[in-house]
C-alpha cells in the first residue's frame, strides 16, 4: 500500500519550499510499534530548524513532523493494550535506550541514544506513521484532533519549562512569570500559569497577532520583545530562538530568579556583565521531555482546561505553513490536516 508524504531531501530556507510530496510505501510497524493513520500533525518551530538545517541532518530523505494525532491502524506482535481505531499521539521523544544513566535516573529526556520523531526517524507529515507504543500518549477526549496536536510538543515543552522555573506549586499564586515569544508554546503556557494563579508578562515583537492573543489570554502586561516589564519578575521563559533576549530577560528578573530557555536552537548569546546574573540568578535550558511530563501535562491541560488556538493548513500546504511560522504570522499553533 502507498501513502502520500512530505519529504525533505536537503535542508534549505523555507522560502525555497524545501519539502516535496512523495508517494512512499506505508511503513510496517516493528514488534513494539503502532502504525497510525495520521489525522493531523502540528507544526513546531523545531520543524523549521530541521527543515532549514539549523539542526544537523540525521536521516535523508526525511519525513518531518512530531505532533502526530492519529488512529491505530496496525501494530507489531509485542504491542499490548491498544486496539485498532484507538486515538493516540506521537510526540518529539520517539524512543530512548532505557539503560543509560539518564534513563535509569528518571531523566530519559537526556538519553544519549534517544530518537526523535521527524528528525532522527520519520515523522507525521504523511498519511501514515509508526511509533513505539510505549512512547505514544492517549489523548483526553476534551480535545478534538486539531486542538490536541499542539499539546504534543508546544504544550509538553511549555509544561516542562514551567517546572524548571523552580517555582513550586504553592509558589504560583501571585508569582510573576515572563514569557519571551508568544507562539504555540507560549499560548498554552500562559493558560497553565494563569490557572495556577500567576501574573504573566509577555514580551513579543508581533503586535497584530501575538500581542493581541496574549492580552486575550489574560496577560497582565504585554510589551515588545525587548521592553522591560514594569516590575521585577520571579521567573521567565524564553521561547523565541533569539540569544540576545537572554541578557534582556536577566535584566527583568529579581534576585534568585530563573530564566528558562525553551528552544532546541538559539542564536548566539551576547556577552553580558556579570552583575546581570549575580544575585543567584539562574539561566538553564530545557532539553526534550520525559513521558511523565507528557502524561502530567495532558491531565493538567484537560482539567484547566487549556484552549488551543490553531490555524489549520491542508496537507498540500506544508511549505506554506512553515513559511507562515517563520514569518510569525500564525496565531497560536499551526496544524496540518491530512483529509
Ligand atoms: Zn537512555
Ligand atoms: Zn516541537
Amino acid at each position: 500500500m502507498k501513502m502520500r508524504a512530505w519529504i525533505l531531501n536537503e535542508p534549505s530556507p523555507v522560502s525555497d519550499r524545501p519539502l516535496t510530496m512523495a508517494e512512499l510505501p506505508v511503513p510496517t510497524p516493528s514488534a513494539d510499534q503502532l502504525l497510525l493513520r495520521v489525522a493531523v500533525c502540528g507544526i513546531c518551530r523545531t520543524d523549521l530548524h530541521v527543515v532549514e538545517g539549523e539542526l544537523p541532518v540525521h536521516r535523508s530523505p526525511l519525513i518531518p513532523g512530531h505532533q502526530i494525532v492519529g488512529r491505530v491502524a496496525g501494530m507489531g506482535s509485542r504491542v499490548e493494550g491498544f486496539a485498532i481505531g484507538d486515538r493516540v499521539g506521537v510526540a518529539w521523544l520517539n524512543r530512548t535506550c532505557g539503560v543509560c544513566e539518564f534513563c535509569l535516573g528518571g531523566r530519559e529526556n537526556l538519553c544519549e541514544q534517544a530518537m526523535f520523531t521527524g528528525w532522527t526517524v520519520d515523522g507525521g507529515f504523511a498519511e501514515f506513521a509508526v511509533g513505539p507504543a510505549a512512547f505514544t500518549y492517549r489523548l483526553p477526549d476534551t480535545f478534538d484532533d486539531i486542538q490536541a496536536a499542539p499539546l504534543l510538543c508546544a504544550g509538553i515543552i511549555g509544561y516542562r519549562c514551567l517546572r524548571l522555573t523552580g517555582l513550586s506549586l504553592e509558589d504560583w499564586r501571585g508569582a510573576r512569570l515572563g514569557l519571551y515569544g508568544f507562539g504555540a508554546a507560549g499560548h498554552v503556557c500562559i493558560q497553565l500559569a494563569r490557572a495556577r494563579g500567576a501574573e504573566v508578562y509577555v514580551c513579543t515583537r508581533d503586535r497584530e497577532r501575538h500581542q493581541a492573543l496574549a492580552r486575550e489570554l489574560g496577560a497582565t502586561w504585554v510589551g515588545d520583545a525587548k521592553d522591560e516589564p514594569p516590575i521585577k519578575l520571579d521567573a521567565s521563559i524564553i521561547f523565541a530562538p533569539a540569544g540576545e533576549l537572554v541578557p534582556v530577560a536577566l535584566r527583568a528578573i529579581r534576585k534568585g530568579g530563573t530564566v528558562v530557555l525553551g528552544g532546541i536552537h538559539m542564536s548566539p548569546i551576547p556577552a553580558f556583565d556579570y552583575s546581570l546574573i549575580y544575585g543567584e540568578r539562574v539561566v538553564r535550558s530545557v532539553a526534550n521531555n520525559t513521558r511523565e511530563d507528557g502524561r502530567e501535562f495532558l491531565l493538567e491541560a484537560a482539567s484547566t482546561p487549556v484552549q488551543t488556538h490553531t490555524q489549520a493548513f491542508s496537507f498540500d500546504q506544508a511549505n506554506e505553513a512553515l513559511i507562515a511560522l517563520k514569518n510569525d504570522s500564525i496565531r497560536g499553533a499551526g496544524v496540518l490536516v491530512m483529509h
